[in-house]
């Protein structure tokens, strides 16, 4: 193999040719291959079986303009959109990220970006991964791809041929995209405010039709050009926060106030929510908890002398910063019922402490709404500041027909408020629930894929529940399960983002791979493609095997 395996496990190619004879002898060998970018997906959607070539591009993430008039760039797969702080090599900074470069050197841009920037351009385009618009979509810069196939052979695909928008996003399952020739968007950038309220009483008509004062969900995501809600539908907390921004050309004296995702230090803010949730998170594995507390013992301190909720778990952390974290865990454990009973009581109380409503802030900004301006590339990546070392997140995204809006957060209301409290908090969970929108597309398994005539037309209305992922429990079993089913029971068409949960199928259940097949018209034609671009099946692994009900075809 021309490029060797290294310490980390990975084969780093620095090139097209180098990336072309690893396929080459993968497919020589009839071993699994498949390409990492900044590994934010699940990880069983990255990675390949058994002793599967695995590559990591961080010695290929150049760039360089194709044509200026038409302001084309193609980039190399591995360069990330913004500073991605868990790369291993270090040098994925802001200075070198495709953003970064292209506003300082074009004041070029994309028309979105999710809501972080952390992602490398082909792990972002390979899961169909999208911001929160309606209007405004980063897959229109999408000009050209480049991939090399499971023989190794190179094509580029642009906006006229058909399989380009098989590719967009393709999983890794039609070959290693090697380079992405984007038509990029004149920078710009945007202005906006975030504000905390009840539920009940914020500026949107969350589950009825709106009026002349307040817009139904609908009417919001549609008129607001970028915006994303984050819900904590928790019993005795029911709060949001409502972010919103429109896009906006600077002039000449442009100053950005950038938006704060966190009130005081970001740092202890996180340290503290996640020494919450590793203790709710692992009520039945205390072992685990303990490992992860250790890491945020001064941040536990300053949970005490703050918290105002929460009685028992009070006392134990004061055990904690006397006797240390055995003892306090040891203290813990035949506690753990009594937290657990107790969390419908206390949960709504701490997390108060970190989404404290506008009406209850003090200071300069009391009471009011969150206003902040900057350019769009640093502004609409709103989630950058949160520590994913600190709070690692699983989640899954559904995204369903947008006239459907409405009809789904009455069913999660419904779904939410009808049982006892218990119950209740098992099917909301601790954390939060962040609900968007996209644009429709014509890529064909794009969860916002539309024919241009079905009900996909109008955009794909998103609710991606957020998990712990240090939590002991499995998130399908514990949490997302309970929103698959809820949305199937009621008979709503939904589809799943492709870089986060699904549910899992055993080798020849189709009940879900049945269920997903139907959502996408072009389904079929993606896997007879499959077949055409990969032979030997050396992009295929197990876990998209059960996705697609691909169990006979073996590498
Ligand atoms: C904190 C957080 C916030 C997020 N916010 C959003 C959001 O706002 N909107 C949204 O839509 N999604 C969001 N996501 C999901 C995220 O955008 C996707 O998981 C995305 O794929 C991550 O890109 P990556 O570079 O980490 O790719 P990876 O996760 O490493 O890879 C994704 C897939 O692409 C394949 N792949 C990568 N590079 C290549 C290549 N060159 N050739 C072939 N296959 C390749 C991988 O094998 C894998 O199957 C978020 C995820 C996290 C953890």
């Amino acid at each position: 193999m021309a490029v060797n395996r290294e310490r980390d496990g990975f084969h780093h190619p620095a090139s097209e040719a180098d990336l072309v004879a690893l396929v080459k002898a993968a497919h020589r060998e009839g071993r699994n291959l498949r390409v990492r970018g900044a590994a934010h997906s699940t990880a069983r959607a990255i990675h390949g079986d058994g002793d599967a070539v695995n590559v990591m591009l961080d010695r290929y993430r150049g760039w360089q303009v194709r044509d200026r008039a038409q302001k084309l760039v193609e980039a190399q797969a591995g360069i990330h959109l913004g500073a991605d702080p868990g790369d291993a090599s270090g040098s994925a900074t802001e200075e070198r990220s495709l953003l970064g470069q292209l506003a300082e050197e074009h004041r070029w841009t994309l028309e979105l970006t999710g809501g972080i920037t952390h992602q490398t351009i082909s792990g972002f385009t390979a899961t169909g991964s999208s911001g929160g618009s309606l209007k405004y979509s980063a897959n229109e810069n999408l000009h050209a791809i480049r991939v090399i196939d499971g023989r190794g052979d190179v094509r580029e695909f642009t906006r006229d041929d058909d399989d380009f928008y098989a590719m967009a996003p393709s999983m890794g399952l039609l070959g290693v995209v090697s380079t992405i020739t984007l038509a990029c968007t004149d920078l710009f950038a945007i202005e906006g405010d975030e504000a905390v309220a009840a539920a009940g009483s914020c500026g949107v008509d969350l589950f009825g039709a709106g009026d002349a004062r307040r817009p139904s969900l609908e009417r919001f995501l549609r008129d607001t050009d970028f915006s994303r809600i984050e819900w904590w539908p928790q019993r005795g907390l029911d709060r949001v926060v409502v972010w919103r921004a429109r896009r906006v050309q600077p002039n000449a004296a442009f100053s950005p106030t950038p938006y704060r995702r966190f009130a005081g230090d970001a740092v202890a803010s996180q340290q503290l929510i996640a020494a919450l949730y590793a203790i709710l998170g692992n009520l039945d594995d205390l072992g685990k908890a303990r490992a992860l507390l250790e890491d945020n013992f001064d941040a536990l301190k300053r949970v005490l002398r703050t918290m105002a909720g929460g009685p028992v778990l009070a006392a134990v952390l004061a055990g904690a910063t006397e006797g240390g974290f055995d003892a306090a865990t040891r203290v813990l454990e035949p506690l753990a019922p009594v937290i657990r009973r107790g969390i419908p009581d206390f949960f709504p109380r701490l997390a108060d402490m970190f989404v404290p409503l506008d009406s209850d802030k003090h200071g300069a900004e009391r009471g009011r709404p969150q206003r902040f301006r900057d350019w769009s590339w640093r502004g609409l990546p709103m989630d950058n500041e949160v520590n994913h070392q600190l709070l690692p997140t699983s989640f899954t995204e559904t995204w369903i027909p947008l006239p459907l809006t409405g009809k789904v957060m009455r069913e999660l209301k419904r779904y939410f408020g009808e049982p006892g409290e218990a119950e209740s908090y098992r099917r909301t969970g601790t954390f939060v629930w962040e609900v968007y929108a996209a644009m429709p597309t014509p890529f064909w398994l794009n969860p916002g894929y539309t024919s241009g005539t079905d009900e996909w037309r109008h955009g794909a209305f998103r609710v991606n529940p957020y998990w712990f992922a240090d939590s002991s429990a499995d998130p399908g079993e514990a949490l997302f399960g309970g929103l698959w089913d809820l949305l199937r029971d009621k008979g709503i068409p939904f589809r799943l983002h492709w870089g986060k949960h699904h549910p899992s199928s055993a080798s020849g259940d189709r009940r879900w791979v049945d269920f997903f097949a139907a959502q996408y018209p072009r389904w079929e034609d993606f896997l007879r493609l499959r077949t055409e671009r990969d032979p030997g099946n050396i992009f295929l692994t197990d876990y998209w095997r059960d996705r697609f009900g691909l169990w006979d075809a073996r590498t």
